[in-house]
């Protein structure tokens, strides 16, 4: 694809020049090097009809990439106001980007942008989960989610049932999306160098009924079952009542444990545990 051409200085050389170092508190990991930069939003195509949010910009890298594809808008959130500058600096560029200055976490993502939507982000690994809880279900209009991740985390997002891996983390973002890793980035690639290695996730919301479902009542169930894993569901359910009942009504075998049930295994006790009375059963 066309690639809009605009010279700005490197990214390490900004970071040098502005005298920014990386901190920890806020998971600064920066990539620095375009071609893989350019990689990560190549997972994003098509680009240039869609909105773009991006969480985390910090001096830039991605959303440069991002921009060079032109986007209808985009739209970067930035807790660190150490970054507001650099970013004002992009603006001068390219008049399609707008800067919230603000906590990702505090934001109603479903209000920022324009139309048909997409999100991208390297996220901040210490927030990471907590980010990708607030994002489930999906915010409206949002067509496709592409997030970087430390491995380990990213592994148990697309986990199927019977692995150590599989967990609330699996069957949330599973309720909703359909998940799969496009991408490994070695931790040598990210400036400073963090521990771990990471991977890159790509969402795409269901088109089935799964936006009916209420991720707190969700969330509740897998904190029941998770909370005792090696107990089998007939025990971890009970809080919602008679739970041989329950499993009978929704075609589970009350004596599976939390991480032999599916999606739709879960799914299907979501719906007996939400429309019951369960004070009747
Ligand atoms: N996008 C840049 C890149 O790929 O090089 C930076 C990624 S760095 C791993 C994570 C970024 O998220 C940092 O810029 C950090 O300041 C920002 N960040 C951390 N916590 C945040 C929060 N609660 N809300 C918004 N941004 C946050």
């Amino acid at each position: 694809m066309n690639k809009k051409k605009v010279d700005l200085p490197k990214i390490r050389d900004l970071l040098i020049s502005n005298n920014i170092k990386a901190k920890k508190k806020y998971s600064q990991n920066f990539i620095l090097d375009f071609n893989v930069l350019d990689k990560i939003v190549d997972i994003l195509s098509p680009i240039e009809k869609y909105s773009i949010i991006e969480i985390g910009p910090g001096p830039g890298g991605l959303s440069r990439s991002i921009l060079a594809r032109s986007p209808k808008e985009l739209v970067v959130i930035e807790k660190d106001n150490r970054f507001y500058k650099l970013l004002q600096d992009i603006k001068l560029n390219y008049n399609n980007i707008s800067i919230i200055e603000a906590d990702v976490l505090k934001v109603n993502l479903s209000e920022v942008s324009r139309g048909q939507t997409k999100i991208i982000g390297n996220l901040p690994y210490n927030i990471s989960t907590k980010i990708l809880t607030t994002l489930m279900p999906i915010p409206k209009n949002t067509c496709a989610l592409v997030l970087t991740f430390q491995k380990e985390v990213a592994e148990r997002i697309v986990s199927l049932p019977n692995k150590k891996t599989y967990g609330r983390l699996s069957i949330l973002a599973q309720s909703y999306c359909d998940v799969s890793i496009e991408m490994k980035i070695p931790a040598s690639v990210f400036y400073p160098k963090p521990k771990v290695d990471s991977s890159v996730v790509k969402f795409i919301p269901k088109k089935d009924n799964s936006k009916m479902i209420d991720s707190n009542l969700l969330k509740k169930i897998t904190r029941a079952t998770f909370g005792q894993r090696r107990k089998m569901i007939k025990k971890t359910l009970s809080i919602f009542g008679d739970s041989i009942k329950i499993c009978d009504l929704a075609n589970v075998s009350y004596a599976k444990r939390a991480d032999e049930l599916s999606i739709e295994d879960y799914h299907s006790l979501y719906f007996v545990i939400k429309r019951i009375d369960t004070s009747n059963l």
